[in-house]
């Protein structure tokens, strides 16, 4: 085998925004029944918003922002907060005005939503009330005016704006935009600047064009075969009156792509949820007769772990989908058990390919193990000699893919190890099977992922290093039940952190809670190191490059031993 490929994929305009392409185009592969629900629900109060009165909020908030603060071609805008009804209100508005948005972490500290403010510098912040705290200081950290940060709700006593009042004055005065229109040829015209380790090193900000998603809400489409009549409506995966609930972030590619723009094309409601918790997205589940889950590995855990499931209807589900991180065969035959009329199907993606790579069969299976690659996507797998796999045999995955993003935002280096002649490394090692099913069976890149979070092992030596007792750091992954993968530290201590802890289990115990303490005061809860191993030396090879394969394995080991 040397290459393998996805059917060919039908042509998508380049001319479009998302909004336009996803409110108002006009593609085959747009469901027929698209259009006739509320497009939007607000899951704690039940209000409903159509596609007309989105795109009236749209239209008052771009002209507030046009107005007030002059947001033009190219400016970024970044938005700081849970998913929320106006989450896509702020994100279309900054892109009718040619603006591009930068999603962050609702989690992030006042240290990571700094670092994102650096690399991105954006003019304004749009920010939910409960991370306003941080949201101050990192505006103050960056230098940012006050009067640049929006709230997406009203805060009583606060001197910030509202998107609620910004679409009302925008709605009341004469419209003063133009709304940004793509000529042909203008495929490269920024969209997002999502943040991604890739693999290696920190975080960097992803170039995403309009029309990679486009194109990668078609990729979906076409391989859903909505509009198929071959194919029964009762075995597609979206149908007429299909609700999807949305439980993973939007400031992340698979929750913005998958959950909103995807969600909306293939004709679904959307309701929008500020964050997943067991009870309250079991309710809402019943509440709204949701069909469509989009989830990761540990909600599929405690859906099939906790009793409270069987307190509720959960029979309006029919599809399924886990991606972000590897769904076991045994945690996809036991989601059975829970959802057995329902087709449980994984998808694969990394916010570098924008964002898609391979989904669930839609042979009308209800599982299958692996997921098949999309429309338009050439895939290579080669081996560490650098000779390209067969089926059956593990290698890196390489793709070449129409929505491939625009590489690393003011970062050459990064851009040209990752996107390589056409080709982007993932990363992941998988292998291929005779049916073209494709299986990711390890990462070989750097990156460690926490319940679907990224967690960048380079930015947490990094912050390690700046501890007085730590002379030299390496970070890995190491696996676990219901997190996937938790960060673990092998430490090598200065001289003197060493004589201070000497033959003391007690001093010993208290330079590893300190060094612990040192990641958990300054990182998101989902960076929080599981342990730390204190070593001699960190494996390196002779050029001095970490040799994280080894400490894994020997991580694996000590685990072992308890
Ligand atoms: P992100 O860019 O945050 O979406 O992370 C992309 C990475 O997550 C991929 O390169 C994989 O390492 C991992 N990943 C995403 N989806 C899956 C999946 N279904 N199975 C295994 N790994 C996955």
């Amino acid at each position: 085998m040397t290459e393998f490929q996805g059917e060919p994929m039908l042509p998508v305009q380049d001319d479009l925004t998302i909004e336009q392409f996803i409110l108002d185009g006009q593609h085959p592969t747009r469901p027929r029944w698209y259009g006739q629900r509320p497009v939007l629900v607000e899951e704690d109060t039940g209000r409903e918003v159509s596609s007309d009165e989105l795109r009236a909020r749209i239209h008052g908030l771009t002209n507030a922002l046009k107005i007030r603060w002059d947001i033009g071609h190219d400016d970024v805008v970044c938005i700081y907060s849970p998913n929320h009804i106006d989450y896509l209100v702020a994100l279309w508005a900054v892109h009718r005005l040619g603006g591009i948005v930068s999603t962050s972490n609702p989690m992030y500290t006042m240290d990571e939503l700094t670092y994102q403010l650096r690399l991105v510098k954006p003019r304004m912040l749009m920010v939910h009330p409960s991370v306003l705290p941080v949201a101050l200081k990192g505006a103050q950290a960056v230098g940012m005016p006050l009067d640049r940060i929006v709230l997406f709700e009203p805060l009583s006593g606060s001197p910030h704006q509202n998107i609620q009042n910004l679409v009302d004055f925008g709605l009341r005065e004469v419209q003063q935009y133009t709304p940004l229109r793509l000529g042909p040829g203008q495929a490269k015209k920024l969209a997002l600047l999502l943040l991604s380790s890739g693999t290696t090193g920190k975080p960097k900000a992803v170039m995403i064009s309009h029309y990679s998603i486009n194109v990668n809400i078609v990729q979906i489409a076409q391989h859903l075969r909505l509009n198929d009549e071959t194919v029964p409506m009762d075995s597609k995966l979206y149908r007429p009156g299909s609700v999807t609930l949305a439980i993973i972030p939007f400031y992340h590619a698979y929750g913005m792509h998958k959950l909103l723009f995807g969600s909306i094309f293939f004709g679904s409601t959307v309701v929008i949820s500020p964050k997943f918790a067991l009870e309250r997205t079991l309710q809402s589940i019943q509440r709204y007769k949701v069909t469509h889950l989009c989830t990761v590995p540990p909600q599929v855990l405690l859906l099939c772990k906790s009793p409270i499931v069987a307190k509720y209807d959960l029979s309006s589900v029919y599809f399924l989908q886990c991606g972000g991180s590897p769904l076991s065969a045994e945690l996809q035959e036991s989601i059975v058990r829970i959802l057995p009329k329902c087709t449980i199907g994984q998808g694969y993606g990394m916010t570098e390919a924008a964002t898609g790579i391979t989904y669930c069969q839609t042979d009308g299976r209800l599982r299958a193990p692996g997921s098949v690659l999309l429309p338009g996507i050439v895939a290579r797998v080669v081996k560490a000699d650098g000779s390209l796999a067969g089926y059956n045999e593990p290698g890196e995955l390489y793709l070449k893919t129409p929505s491939a993003s625009l590489g690393y935002l003011n970062n050459p280096t990064a851009t040209a190890e990752t996107f390589v002649d056409g080709w982007i490394r993932t990363g992941d090692e998988v292998v291929v099977d005779e049916r073209k099913e494709v299986l990711v069976v390890d990462r070989i890149k750097e990156l460690i992922k926490v319940r679907g979070f990224q967690v960048a092992p380079s930015e947490l030596e990094g912050h390690l290093l700046d501890h007085a007792d730590v002379v030299d750091v390496c970070v890995i992954g190491i696996p676990d039940d219901y997190s996937v993968e938790l960060p673990f530290a092998f430490v090598v201590l200065s001289p003197r952190a060493q004589e201070r802890i000497k033959g003391s289990l007690e001093e010993t115990s208290r330079a590893r809670q300190e060094i612990m303490k040192h990641v958990s005061d300054h990182k998101a809860a989902y960076k929080r190191l599981a342990g730390i191993q204190f070593v001699d030396a960190v494996s390196k090879n002779p050029s001095g490059k970490l040799l994280r394969r080894v400490l894994r394995e020997e991580a694996k080991e000590l685990l072992k031993r308890g």
